[in-house]
């Protein structure tokens, strides 16, 4: 067994703090990792809350997380110690059913397991990279390239995929008008992903400080739509809008900004539901869509194209003891734009 340092939470009301447990012995095909970074998605607040429901307490959160290997398995075929790696949102599922065939584990019929908040194969609670190191298989592990700032690579291993996903697969690029709702830790990942694959972009924020850096990360408009001219100004706009939006809010809004055929992609999750008019999507032929995070293969093709094109999440390193005050901060939408724990600061 080898002995963990982590942050937990033991209640929903109760805040982050130091945590020992062990991780499981490495097995075969298990690659054993010292974390080096893991990035605070708005999710591990959700959960840490219970905000959706079923939290497994005590909770170490983080799912987006890159570190070294420090042990491999015998049977282990595409890692080396020593070697970057990353692990996103989940560390296992069925492996059989037609979704995990199809490299979308995450849609698995028989339930992928989560990288934390969840139960392995055994039953036993997942822990995450809110921790000094993890081990798992590595079909579920990730190649992470040397090239780029590693504490920026660490986002991509979930605000990445989640949002490179759903444009790659409504095949997004140049002639397309988007707009991006939200700009927070997935938000900004969408901004980057977007105008990089050639579509214009536009961001519909609530906070108009932030116009200057959507266009420093390659967005062509702002608007702010706590202004009620904006939503009228903008109806029939765009063809696709990714929703990133972590409370709650009107979906019919920003549907109407939609063009005929126009679709939009829900990959926030507000703990509500959200009442939907049918009128705003009859009218012009209008989809309502979601996305969940990204498969392996996807995955992988994601961090390869990052490092490719020298794209990274724009981060503010933060050290352990500042947990608690990150996430009041990421409630207020005061994050620019993803805060990742540097884990040295754990040991
Ligand atoms: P985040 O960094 O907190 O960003 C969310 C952004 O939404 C904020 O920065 C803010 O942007 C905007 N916002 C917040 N409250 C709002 C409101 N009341 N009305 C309108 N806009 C508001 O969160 P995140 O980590 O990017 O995650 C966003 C959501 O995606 C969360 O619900 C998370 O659980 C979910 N998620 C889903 C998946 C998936 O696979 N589908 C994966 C990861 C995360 P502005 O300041 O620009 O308005
Ligand atoms: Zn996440
Ligand atoms: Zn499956």
């Amino acid at each position: 067994m080898v002995t963990t340092n982590a942050y937990a939470a033991q209640t929903k009301t109760s805040p982050l703090l130091p945590f020992n447990f062990e991780r499981r012995e490495v097995g075969p095909t298990d690659i054993q990792m010292e974390i080096l970074y893991c990035g605070i998605c708005h999710s591990d607040i959700h959960q840490v809350r219970d905000e959706w429901g079923g939290s497994i307490y005590p909770m170490v959160p983080g799912h987006e997380i890159v570190g070294r290997i420090i042990k491999v398995g015998g049977e282990v075929k595409n890692f080396k110690v020593g070697e970057l790696a990353g692990i996103g949102c989940f560390v296992d599922s069925c492996r059989t059913c037609p979704s995990c065939l199809a490299h979308e584990e995450q849609y698995c019929d028989n339930g992928m397991v989560a990288t934390y908040n969840g139960r392995d194969k055994e039953g036993n609670p997942t822990y995450g990279g809110y921790s000094t190191q993890i081990v798992t298989d590595e079909k579920y592990t990730l190649h992470v390239s040397e090239k780029l700032a590693i504490e920026g690579v660490a986002p991509l291993l979930c605000a990445g995929i989640t949002t490179y996903s759903p444009l790659r697969h409504w095949n997004i690029g140049k002639g397309h008008k988007v707009a991006i709702v939200g700009l927070g830790g997935l938000g900004h990942m969408g901004v980057k992903f977007a105008a990089s694959f050639g579509a214009d972009v536009t961001v519909l924020s609530t906070s108009p400080s932030k116009k200057e850096d959507a266009l420093a990360l390659g967005a062509h408009h702002f608007a702010v739509t706590k202004d009620a001219d904006t939503l009228k100004k903008l109806k029939g706009t765009f063809d696709f809008i990714l929703n990133t939006v972590s409370a709650q809010h009107d979906y019919n809004d920003y549907l109407n900004l939609l063009t005929l055929n126009g679709t939009m992609v829900v990959v926030g999750v507000p703990p509500q539901p959200s009442l939907v008019g049918a009128f705003n999507l009859i009218g012009k032929r209008r989809s309502l869509a979601g996305s969940l995070i990204g498969g392996i293969k996807q995955t992988q093709e994601m961090l390869d194209y990052c490092a490719e094109h020298n794209i990274v999440s724009e981060v503010e390193v933060i050290k352990a003891n500042y947990i608690n005050e990150a996430y009041e901060r990421t409630i207020k939408s005061d994050v620019r734009y993803r805060f990742v724990i540097d884990i040295a600061s754990m040991k």
